[in-house]
């Protein structure tokens, strides 16, 4: 009896997933296996929000996969030799006859067994040698799906002589034109794996207290009671709060991005086509970062910055304290939900990159500690566009955070709703404080409203 793993990453679900369907025709039993790897909490990773999360996302897969029949099999360690470990125990049990022939171990190189192992593309350096690693231990038995996280693969369309796109638009219109693969349905039914053990998820540290549940199920209800018609008009309006949520979902795979363009495009609107636009903003950072993995660490392009460095700023705006209250609303939603909105990831991150002119590198770290959504591609190069070292045409753009507020939170409710010292000010008047009788609680301007570019545009030379 043949048999292979779908080794889950980040797809965490039954429907439309290419690696699950993939280990399905390839054997007669799968296991779904999913691996813990202490070296993405030694990264830093793993930050608690999205711990708790991914073990909604297993519980909610596993009591899915029970549904059919099978189960999922959590393992923790580096995960080619877990891998390894489980083919040898399912071979064994499958009385295969063949071991996996792998002692597990650094070092180890490609065993005798049978086992196929079946794993999604990923982008991050990590990912990338996460599967040189499963390759030196699997050989050819291992199989790479491209299209799992993504909905165009990274590096599939690239521009004349280069290995990726460095600005959206062009990327968006090449994009549009890649023909989508067929959207595959959940399998109604799957072998159990037998005799093979599995461990607990641990989790540590303490959460944000509004955190949303995690799993494709909640995944798949959000996207049913979600309207993306009005998203075209209402994505950027804070108060709103109309944007869908299911960034974290899409992160840990809990939902196919490309089943989610196939089911928007079904409404034909501005709104559904602004949506699908998003999703290529995602693909355009995936296939920026599998060509440029230190680009999660390092400017993409330099600017000579010389940061200004004030570790009392950097708190200050951490503690959604910077006297700004678009600022404050921002970050406290963040502290709260494990989540924020667009336009507050754009104006809390350029109010410390550009404002504040402190380096990126220690907005985005927050950021991750905290997101639910947190993902290396998406936050670092979101980031590096805001800083203005990274894919921006425009990188001495400054968004003056009064400006935005009165664009985007017209009437304050948004502020009103994250920053409770300030909610008896009423209307426009919540985004400056500083002009209304003094508010004990809440502290004065980290810098001048008159001076909000100064910085910036002094240490680039544009004054
Ligand atoms: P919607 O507006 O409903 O958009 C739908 C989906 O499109 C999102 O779920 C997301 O997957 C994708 N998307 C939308 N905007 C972007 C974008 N600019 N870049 C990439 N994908 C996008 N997104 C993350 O998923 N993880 C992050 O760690 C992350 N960090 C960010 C940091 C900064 C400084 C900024 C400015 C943006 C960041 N974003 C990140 C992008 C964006 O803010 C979130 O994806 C979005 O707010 C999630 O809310 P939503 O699901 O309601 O989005």
């Amino acid at each position: 009896m043949s048999v292979s793993i779908a080794l889950f990453t980040q797809d965490l679900r039954l429907h439309d997933n290419p690696v699950l369907h993939a280990a399905r025709s390839a054997a007669d039993r799968v296991v779904p296996l999913f691996v813990l790897d202490p070296a993405v909490e030694g990264a830093g990773f793993a930050a608690p929000n999205r711990q708790a999360f991914l073990a909604d996302c297993l519980t909610d897969l596993d009591a899915s996969l029970r549904r059919i029949g099978s189960r999922l099999v959590v393992r923790r360690g580096e995960p080619a030799e877990q891998a390894a470990r489980v083919a040898a125990e399912a071979e064994a049990g499958a009385g295969a006859g063949a071991r996996a022939g792998v002692e597990a171990g650094a070092g180890a190189r490609v065993g005798a067994g049978t086992t196929t192992v079946h794993v999604a593309a990923g982008v991050s350096a990590f990912a990338q040698r996460r599967e040189a690693r499963l390759r030196e231990v699997f050989g050819d038995r291992l199989h790479v799906h491209d299209a799992s996280l993504t909905v165009v693969p990274a590096g599939r369309i690239t521009p004349a002589g280069r290995d990726h796109y460095a600005v959206f638009t062009p990327y968006h219109r090449a994009w549009q034109q890649v023909p989508r693969r067929t959207v595959l349905g959940a399998p109604r039914v799957l072998d159990a794996p037998s005799g093979i053990g599995s461990e607990n998820l641990l989790l540590t540290g303490p959460l944000s207290p509004a955190l949303p549940p995690g799993g494709e199920s909640a995944a798949r209800e959000r996207w049913r009671r979600w309207d993306v018609d009005g998203y075209a008009r209402v994505h950027d309006d804070l108060a709103a709060d109309a944007t869908s949520r299911l960034s974290p979902y899409l992160h840990f795979g809990c939902l196919s991005p490309t089943e989610l363009v196939e089911r928007a495009l079904r409404h034909d609107g501005e709104g559904a086509r602004t949506f699908v636009r998003q999703l290529a903003w995602r693909d355009f950072h995936h296939q920026v970062l599998a060509a440029r993995p230190d680009s999660a660490h390092r400017d993409y392009r330099a600017r000579n910055d010389r940061w200004h460095r004030d570790e009392r700023e950097a708190e200050a705006w951490r503690q959604g304290r910077t006297g700004y209250p678009i600022v404050d609303a921002g970050m406290r939603q963040l502290a709260e939900e494990g989540w924020m909105h667009n336009r507050a990831r754009l104006l809390t991150a350029g109010f410390l990159a550009k404002c504040l002119y402190l380096d990126w590198r220690i907005g985005a770290a927050h950021f991750l500690s905290l997101l639910v959504d947190g993902d290396v591609a998406d936050n670092q190069l979101n980031w590096q566009w805001v800083a203005g070292t990274g894919t921006d045409t425009r990188p001495n753009r400054v968004l003056n955070p009064l400006r935005q507020a009165d664009r985007y939170d017209p009437d304050g409710a948004y502020v009103r709703r994250w920053v409770p010292e300030l909610a008896h000010l009423p209307g426009p008047a919540v985004h400056r404080p500083w002009l209304l009788d003094p508010t004990p609680d809440y502290p004065a301007p980290l810098i001048a409203p008159d001076a909000l570019t100064s910085r910036f545009r002094r240490a680039r030379g544009l004054d």
